[in-house]
């Protein structure tokens, strides 16, 4: 860079960040003020000209922690000589910041993401605060990513604040949007091209404003290279100054020279940032290992058991999850040993035994294995080409084939058990989701595997592990099966799988059972005792499900009708929603929905049990809690920039009323005879006899009957944060990375759950408008305090999945957002949730549970279906 540019530049320290360092965000929590300032100073030592604050932490008091911070600083002469850029999405932190700061302030930031009416106002406010004001190239349809859309949006802020407000020009700090280049995805190369030109743009038509941006953003796919990282800031800066830019947010300190970066390095760099041929991103992968080296920070703790002897640096490696240094360990031992496969019998056998140990024990827990058996898997890979070679066989525990069968599209969980086999030799044949029957028996012949374990989530997936089972005795295997997730169960499997297949059938509750589950059926002394065990285990369940099934009252269908859940219509008016008919969203923000996710199953899925916050500060699970929690973090920020996951929504409104156990929904807002009916929903009524006089419920029971002349209405939704994700999944596997392959998926999971939350809130706000004043923190939304029901086909208040086929024709869900339906009514991508809204104060979920032939034959018939149809989809209710 000339001198000139460098000294019109100004950098801003971006350390004192809770949501961007871990560290600052540690001393903050522990309450450590002191060494937190000493962040602040560094940053000022280092060089930057500004320090960026932000508390936005959900385990903090941020009005309190930025008050404190900024009076702390207030008082440190050599920190608060430079401005304060207070960085907060929310009001009241900045607010409370403004309110200590000296000096003119820097508010980051505001935008149009809710439109003009509510941008106007907050910058109004800080124009009487006197605040200089960052604007996110943001509005109601979202991030600005093209040259056009950054200039365009940036236009319209700027005109609306120095048009309408008076809004002094020179305190206007636009921030375009820096997006990661080299991300994979080729739409995503010209990022860096467009925020440059953009700054041209703004530079020239809006005169005053100044430019800013998050610099670490654009070399966020080079995670872990702090060398390539460094050089890309160098080149972005380089070009986006002399372009016109004021100002970055950076890490001070860390800033490279232009001229200093190695030419090789730099010419593969600027291709990236210029986007200047296609196979740049390639090239600069290819080059960047071998400039990782001198960068990686290397911890103190680290150090020591660097200088270890190799095994047993790959014992320590394996134990503790680090894949830092894998290939060059394993490269040292392979040397070391006569032949590659003694590497992996020898230390990595020693680590991976020494773990599976310590899992069992309790003393370590699943996402430490999954991250042990990344490294087992890396340090195998590299010794893989070694090993053909030579042509050796290593020999594992024995051979087991997974698969989620057919019409299911879930599998976490299957991963998960792959992995913890994996990790204790056994050598697994993972054929994915979705597999048909008879690909499972060809492949376990073929193979020759020992044992086949069955995965499914969904209903309608037991019956596909009968019709397995059936199978497997019809073509003469005597292979052991495993029966897992999510809706299978020790009843079910005793009960109904067991007796189509006179070889073991056996439930496994979990991943860490798995392991015991299959080394006792492959032992040669074990097996029988465990067999024996099993068989009585067996005997009991079934008894016990005779019995209770014997002494189920239920009650006659007509009698469940008369005593169903009785609303006073005449007292009600239903409310009318303010948009009927069909709406869609593309694109909704990962920033907006993770603030709507529901923490607490994500840690059931790395089996850690407690409820979210209070997880992270549990004495025995709390360590690994945090650190799956912060990971899911990074995750989260990288879609957040990339864009690699997708989400969509659909969702509609339509007038109704309830006949019986069926709803009408129309297709005009017509009152009285002039409804057109366009679909019909089947609903089920609980038959059980109930205590206490409660009603026996049925979801046509908060829809106001079609006799009592009210219009009242039902919603359906489909949304799905699942698109990119198998891309991204299979990608982190073909790394060997299970544990971001398990990761990517719980989190679609995670964002699809949250969506349909704030979906329903947007709707109970906005489109129904029934609950318009309505205020409640995510909290309360998870504990479902509010009014209306979003019931989902599948679940226990209608159980029945193939009325999901009426709710996709009645969205056009597959036409309109991509999502699709399996033979056996699972949603595809994974990652969705769909169901119904119901607007009644007093509706409310509860569980149709068993029904009687009756009520199956009437629903059967109002279905059009034959016996084997009912039999199979209303089955596991009879
Ligand atoms: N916050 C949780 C929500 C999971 S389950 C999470 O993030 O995982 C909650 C959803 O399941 C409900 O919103 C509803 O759509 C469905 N559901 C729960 N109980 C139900 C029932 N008895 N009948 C029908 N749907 C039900």
């Amino acid at each position: 860079m000339t001198k000139k540019l460098v000294s019109r530049f100004i950098n801003v320290g971006e350390r004192t960040n809770v949501t961007g360092s871990a560290m600052f965000k540690r001393l903050i929590l522990d309450g450590d003020y002191e060494t937190a300032l000493d962040v602040a100073r560094q940053q000022v030592e280092s060089g930057a000209q500004v320090i960026d604050i932000n508390m936005d932490e959900a385990m903090l008091d941020s009005v309190a922690a930025m008050r404190k911070f900024c009076n702390l600083i207030a008082s440190e002469p050599d920190i608060s000589r430079v401005p304060i850029m207070l960085d907060s999405s929310k009001w009241e932190v900045i607010e409370a910041g403004l309110k200590c700061v000296q000096g003119k302030a820097i508010v980051n930031s505001i935008s149009m993401k809710e439109g003009e009416a509510p941008f106007l106002e907050y910058a109004k406010k800080l124009k009487r605060y006197g605040a200089a004001v960052v604007v996110m190239a943001f509005d109601e349809d979202g991030q600005a990513e093209t040259r056009e859309e950054k200039f365009r949006i940036c236009k319209r802020a700027y005109e609306l604040l120095v048009g309408e407000l008076d809004f002094p020009p020179q305190d206007i700090i636009f921030d375009p949007n820096i997006f990661a280049v080299a991300t994979g995805i080729e739409e995503h190369n010209n990022y860096a091209v467009a925020f440059i030109d953009a700054i041209k743009d703004i530079k020239k038509y809006l005169p005053h404003a100044k430019i800013s941006g998050g610099l670490s953003n654009v070399s966020f796919s080079f995670r872990g290279n702090n060398p390539v990282r460094e050089a890309m800031h160098s080149v972005f800066l380089y070009y986006a100054v002399q372009a016109g830019m004021d100002m970055a947010i950076v890490n001070a300190g860390q800033l490279g020279v232009y001229d200093d970066i190695p030419l090789e390095l730099r010419d593969a760099v600027e291709d990236v940032i210029l986007n200047r041929r296609d196979d740049a991103t390639e090239r600069l992968l290819d080059l960047a290992p071998k400039y990782r080296g001198d960068g990686i920070a290397v911890e103190a703790e680290t150090q020591e058991w660097r200088g270890w002897e190799v095994t047993k640096r790959l014992e320590y490696a394996l134990i503790k999850g680090i894949t830092q240094f894998i290939e060059e360990d394993t490269e040292q031992a392979r040397l070391h040993f006569d032949r590659p496969l003694q590497v992996i019998e020898g230390p990595l056998m020693d680590g991976m035994n020494v773990v599976g140990d310590l899992f069992g024990e309790g003393k370590m827990f699943l996402p430490q294995v999954v991250k042990s058996a990344r490294v087992m898997k890396q340090a195998v890979a590299y010794l893989n080409p070694y090993i053909e070679e030579e042509k050796e066989e290593g020999s594992t525990n024995g051979k087991i084939l997974m698969a989620t069968v057919k019409g299911d599209v879930h599998d976490i969980g299957k991963n998960i058990v792959g992995v913890v086999l994996q990790c204790n030799n056994y050598e697994v044949i993972d054929l994915g989701v979705m597999v048909p029957c008879q690909k499972i028996i060809d492949t376990a012949i073929a193979e020759k595997v020992d044992i086949i374990g069955l995965s499914g989530l969904i209903t309608p997936s037991l019956d596909e592990m009968v019709h397995v089972a059936k199978e497997l005795t019809r073509q003469g295997l005597d292979l052991p099966l495993l029966i897992g997730g999510a809706t299978t169960s020790k009843a079910h499997t005793a009960v109904k799988i067991n007796e189509h297949y006179e070889h073991p059938v056996v439930y496994v509750p979990n991943a860490s059972r798995s392991v015991s589950v299959v080394s006792n059926l492959l032992s040669k002394d074990l097996r029988v005792p465990f067999l024996q065990q099993l068989e009585k285990d067996y005997e009991r369940v079934v008894i016990q499900h005779h019995r209770k099934r014997s002494s189920t009252q239920y009650i006659s269908f007509e009698q469940a009708r008369a005593n169903k859940f009785k609303v006073d219509w005449d007292a009600y008016q239903p409310p009318k929603p303010k948009k009927l008919g069909i709406h869609e969203w593309h694109d909704i923000s990962i920033k907006t929905l993770r603030e709507y996710i529901d923490w607490t199953p994500y840690f059931l899925t790395w089996q850690l049990s407690g409820k979210y916050p209070s997880i992270l500060k549990h004495e025995v699970v709390g360590e690994q809690a945090q650190k799956v929690f912060d990971d899911a973090n990074e995750m989260l920020d990288r879609f957040e920039k990339t864009g690699e996951l997708k989400a969509k929504a659909v969702f509609g409104l339509f007038p109704a009323n309830s006949i019986d156990e069926s709803i009408e929904v129309y297709s005009n807002d017509e009152s009285g005879k002039d409804k057109q009916t366009q679909l019909v929903l089947h609903q089920l009524r609980q038959q059980l006899k109930t205590r206490n006089s409660s009603p026996n419920y049925c979801l046509s029971d908060f829809v106001a009957p079609k006799e009592t002349g009210l219009d009242d209405y039902i919603g359906a939704f489909a949304v799905t944060a699942g698109f990119g994700a198998d891309e991204l999944a299979e990608q982190f596997l073909a790394e060997h990375d299970d544990y971001n392959n398990i990761m990517v998926k719980t989190i679609a999971d995670r964002l699809a759950e949250a969506l349909a939350e704030y979906l329903h809130q947007q709707v109970r706000k906005e489109y129904w408008g029934y609950a318009a004043d309505e205020t409640l923190p995510n909290d309360d939304l998870i504990r479902e305090k509010y009014q209306g029901i979003r019931p989902a086909p599948g679940y226990p208040a209608c159980p029945e999945h193939t009325e999901k086929s009426k709710l996709w024709q009645l969205l056009d869900v597959e036409k309109r957002i991509g999502m699709n339906l399996t033979e056996s009514y699972a949603m595809w991508p994974g990652a969705s949730v769909s169901g119904w809204y119901f607007s009644h104060p007093d509706s409310k979920y509860f569980a149709v549970s068993k029904i009687d032939k009756e009520q199956a034959q009437r629903y059967a018939d109002l279905k059009g279906w034959d016996e084997r149809t009912a039999e199979l989809w209303l089955g596991p209710n009879l």
